[in-house]
């Protein structure tokens, strides 16, 4: 099977680095001709509203959100036991809201989302993701499909709770949690440049591009669904983006075409899971 590529961006910071990575983000994607899912806090639809909404008229990105406020579905303590700091500490806790709260972001946001965009929402990204997803947490996952969640990126930490995420996290759907309906689409590798800074042994190379290059290679040989993730940090502008996000990313998406990876929003996604898995069950396979 081709591996398959979903590239996904957390737009979160509710400041004019959202608008420089949306507008980046699109040129880029539309020379490449690739599709990209975006994930909406809801803070930055209120704050950035314009460039929000002209975003959403682009045929190849997919939208989901990003919760309201950025409140951790779970506590998050990475033990990276590799004698560096991290955040500042040998160990670093980092706390999750409560059920009340989680609750309250994910219905909030839905609700604004629809009102924004005209549409439901369909898929969320968990804030710093976890081991795990949320296998551990079947209430939080009621909660997502009770607000019409159907696809959910959470599964995004190694066993230390840092990363990178084996690329073996392939994505599932949580059918053992009586929600055969609901897809995990993990994050594997890095979720970002600052977590390879942070967390990369450079055993496949001394940047970040060249992790990815053989990140790629890995995937394209195995057939594996590679989630790539960035966000709109320090991106004000769409050249700055260029300077920034987008000097990895672009030379990235080429390599992926190059090596014949199938590049895929996250809705698309969905759905060619869903239909596998409903020719599985008729032929007896699952
Ligand atoms: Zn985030």
């Amino acid at each position: 099977m081709r591996g398959i590529i979903l590239v996904c961006y957390d737009v979160e910071t509710a400041s004019v680095s959202t608008d420089g990575f949306l507008a980046g983000a699109r040129r880029m994607h539309r020379d490449l001709g690739v599709p990209a899912t975006i994930f909406f806090t809801g803070k930055t639809i209120e704050a950035r509203t314009a460039a929000c909404v002209e975003a959403a008229g682009e045929t190849l990105f997919t939208f989901g959100q990003h919760t309201y406020n950025h409140v951790l579905f779970k506590s998050v303590y990475m033990q990276p036991a590799d004698g560096k700091p991290c955040h500042g500490k040998l160990n670093f806790l980092r706390e999750g809201g409560t059920f009340e709260q989680l609750q309250e972001e994910v219905n909030r946001t839905q609700e604004l989302y629809l009102k924004t965009f005209g549409r439901p929402c369909r898929g969320l990204t968990t804030p710093w993701g976890y081991y795990r997803g949320l296998a551990d947490r079947p209430d939080l996952l009621r909660v997502l499909h009770h607000a019409g969640i159907r696809w959910v990126r959470s599964y995004a930490r190694d066993h230390r709770d840092c990363q990178p995420t084996p690329y073996e996290v392939q994505p599932f759907f949580y059918a053992d949690h009586g929600l055969p309906d609901l897809l995990e689409i993990p994050v594997q590798g890095y979720q970002d440049d600052f977590y390879w800074e942070r967390f990369d042994d450079r055993q496949h190379g001394g940047s970040y591009n060249e992790y990815l290059l053989w990140a790629l290679g890995y995937v394209a040989e195995r057939g594996l669904v590679f989630c790539l993730n960035s966000h709109d940090h320090g991106t004000s502008t769409a050249g700055e983006f260029d300077r920034t996000k987008g000097a990895w990313l672009r030379p990235t998406l080429e390599h992926g075409l190059k090596l014949g990876l199938r590049f895929m929003g996250c809705e698309d996604f969905y759905h060619e899971r869903e239909a596998m898995g409903k020719e599985a069950e008729r032929s007896g396979v699952a």
